[in-house]
């Protein structure tokens, strides 16, 4: 199997005096989504991440397209892949074949995800009965299966599926002892619950405290959708950003698109700062397969983008 960097290599080796950014792509829906997405793709090579990850969405063609394009994003490009996972409504057998289908893309970068009920996210569980139960056991599985570099879900609030923060963090913990060498948080909006998870994990485990938690954000383009994402996420706006959004958004029919996004890019770009200034090792950033939102805040935060005029619109 052919070795690719790991994420926390290609952390390490970024270039002195700025903190590597990375993004996030979902599998596109159709062709059009796809076209969309290359658009984003290209753009985002030239601004030169340290690494993009494609979300997984367990539906038999969602897969198939997920595994393609990620494929695609290996052979094709200059970026380094790395693919989500999850062990929803998957056998065992099911999940050696797709880790199988991403290594003979060149794939090693694995983000590990137990994934949600299917329909509906804050459903009931159910355990595939050839399948696994959590997110440690499928860590465990892809490292068996060769020379693979894991990653795994934190999530700065607490899971929605944890009674306390404790459980949260014990469990966060028992994934980074079965061989995770990252994780990449949930979003958030107050870098407050982020410092706390750190704290929290290191308070728990010294050593695994070492392995980079990688903060998401998500800048916010519209309020309608960030609500959506934010009932998916089980994350929260803090009261005052919620109020200002809500005051950019008015009072009419449609949303003040232009109005949000101004307050959406403001805030993700104060939050980098102070990620920036807290020693984030990374800021990996949700794009809805669009480049603009994030290069804005890159540009904003003044990193030296080769292609700012370049970016779509989105
Ligand atoms: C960065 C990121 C990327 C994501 N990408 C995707 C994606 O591509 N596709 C997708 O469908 N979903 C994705 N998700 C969502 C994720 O699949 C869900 O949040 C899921 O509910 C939790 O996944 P997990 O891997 O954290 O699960 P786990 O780590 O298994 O945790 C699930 C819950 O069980 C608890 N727990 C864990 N182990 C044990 C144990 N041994 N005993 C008792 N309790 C335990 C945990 O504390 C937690 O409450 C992503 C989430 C994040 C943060």
């Amino acid at each position: 199997m052919s070795r690719t960097p790991s994420i926390v290599d290609r952390l390490g080796s970024a270039r002195s005096g700025r903190i590597p950014f990375s993004v996030e792509f979902s599998p596109p829906r159709d062709a059009e989504a796809e076209g969309r997405l290359w658009r984003a793709v290209r753009t985002f090579e030239r601004l030169g991440p340290a690494f993009v990850s494609m979300t997984y969405g367990a539906g038999g063609s969602t897969r198939d397209r997920t595994v393609r394009v990620t494929g695609r994003l290996a052979e094709e490009t200059t970026l380094l892949p790395v693919a989500h996972l999850t062990a929803v409504g998957h056998s065992i057998d099911e999940l050696r074949a797709m880790v199988g289908a991403y290594a003979d893309r060149g794939i090693t970068n694995i983000l590990a995800l137990r994934g949600d009920p299917p329909g509906n996210p804050l459903g009931e569980w159910e355990k595939h009965p050839e399948g696994l139960e959590y997110a440690d056991e499928l860590v465990r599985l892809v490292r068996e299966l060769g020379d693979f570099h894991v990653g795994v879900a934190s999530f700065p609030e607490g899971h929605h599926r944890s009674p306390d923060l404790d459980h949260d963090t014990r469990y966060l913990v028992q994934k980074l002892r079965a061989g995770a060498e990252y994780s990449i948080t949930q979003m958030f909006f107050d870098v407050e619950h982020y410092l706390r998870l750190r704290d929290r994990v290191v308070a728990c485990d010294a050593e695994q405290g070492l392995k980079p938690i990688i903060p998401e954000i998500m800048p916010i383009t519209s309020l309608r959708s960030a609500r959506r994402s934010l009932e998916l996420s089980g994350s929260h706006l803090p009261p005052v950003l919620e109020e200002r959004l809500r005051r950019a958004a008015g009072d009419g029919p449609e949303e003040n698109r232009a109005a949000v996004r101004e307050v959406g890019i403001e805030v993700a770009t104060e939050m980098c700062e102070r990620l920036i200034s807290e020693g984030a090792p990374c800021l990996h950033f949700i794009t809805l397969n669009f480049a603009r939102a994030t290069g804005e805040v890159l540009d904003r935060l003044g990193y030296e983008l080769e292609a700012p005029a370049a970016v779509q619109p989105a």
